[in-house]
């Protein structure tokens, strides 16, 4: 049929919609409240450890330090070494009732990653997206750097010219920036899911009984893709239990909670409760796999 004469399109302006996914910063539970405080906890230890010389080495000068006190190398190194493997020891126990919450409480590269996301998505519609987002990745990964470095050497080593590691420091400091920055900006969780060492081992060993999230079948779900869109790790909540638990399934889960968040508050204005839960919450039915479900209801596919 014609179009009538009276009616046109209005003419829309062409808008290049930025790849942004939806990042979830304000906690609506007291779960994701209390992983921005562990996390915030986390990345001051970072700091305040190595500055109060509860454990400090500093190779450019040749001082270590334990508890305050002045150690000798070796004595500081193996503290170095039971804090590595006590922390894989603690670890190990924890992946087993918490699965991945590491990952998504503890890393502080995941807050990294993760305050990127937010920016990236705060200045979506801002011209210069771009250029803030590569801008706050640089600060980032100058500051990680400088943390990380801050264990070992001294960075006053950074402005004294005349100190005898004062290239290497400068060499050290520029490789680990450009390092970091590559990382952060060119991969952000993808290095979590596909190259993090401790990622990839927390994804094979993570068990179905520990913490996760389910969908509860006996909720409504009105489909709005919320909790997918704003999943940092790219997985789809709902189908995590019919997925690999290493490809798409709750292995790959870093348990932040942000999915819950967006499906409780996209639910509230319905009244309803959301279908996204913790697998440890009580009365879930459980969304059978689709083959299942069609057996039961004797519909062929
Ligand atoms: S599935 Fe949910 S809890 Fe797991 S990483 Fe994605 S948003 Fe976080
Ligand atoms: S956020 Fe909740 S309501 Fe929206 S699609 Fe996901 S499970 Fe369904």
């Amino acid at each position: 049929m014609a179009k009538p004469a009276f009616f046109d399109y209005p003419a829309f302006k062409k808008t290049k919609i930025p790849a942004v996914r939806v990042a979830h910063w304000k906690p609506v539970t007291v779960y994701t409240r209390w992983r921005w405080v562990v996390q915030a906890v986390i990345v001051l230890a970072f700091v305040i450890v190595p500055y109060m010389r509860w454990l400090k080495l500093d190779f450019t000068n040749d001082q270590y330090w334990l508890l305050g006190h002045e150690m000798s190398m070796v004595i500081a190194l193996q503290a170095v070494v039971v804090l590595w493997f006590g922390t894989y020891f603690v670890n190990f126990f924890e992946n087993y009732l918490v699965g991945r919450l590491l990952c998504g409480w503890i890393c502080p590269w995941g807050l990294l990653n993760r305050l990127g996301m937010i920016i990236n998505h705060l200045l979506r519609r801002h011209p210069r997206r771009a250029l803030a987002l590569v801008f706050s990745n640089l600060v980032f990964a100058i500051a990680a750097t400088l943390v990380v470095m801050n264990w070992a050497l001294d960075l006053s080593t950074l402005v004294n010219p005349q100190h005898a590691y004062f290239g290497w420091t400068w060499c050290i400091l520029a490789g680990l920036t450009v390092l970091g920055f590559a990382i952060l900006h060119k991969m952000g969780f993808t290095f979590c899911e596909t190259i993090c060492p401790f990622g990839m081992y927390l994804t094979v060993v993570t068990q179905k009984n520990s913490l996760r999230v389910v969908f509860d079948a006996g909720r409504a779900c009105v489909d709005c893709g919320l909790c997918t869109q704003v999943c940092p790790m790219d997985l789809s909540p709902r189908e995590m239990d019919f997925r690999d638990p290493m490809n798409g399934g709750f292995g790959q889960c870093i348990l932040c909670g942000d999915c819950i968040d967006v499906c409780r508050k996209r639910m509230a204005p319905e009244g309803l409760p959301a279908p996204l839960r913790w697998n440890t919450e009580k009365n879930i039915l459980p969304l059978l796999p689709p083959e299942t479900r069609t057996n039961t209801t004797g519909l062929q596919p």
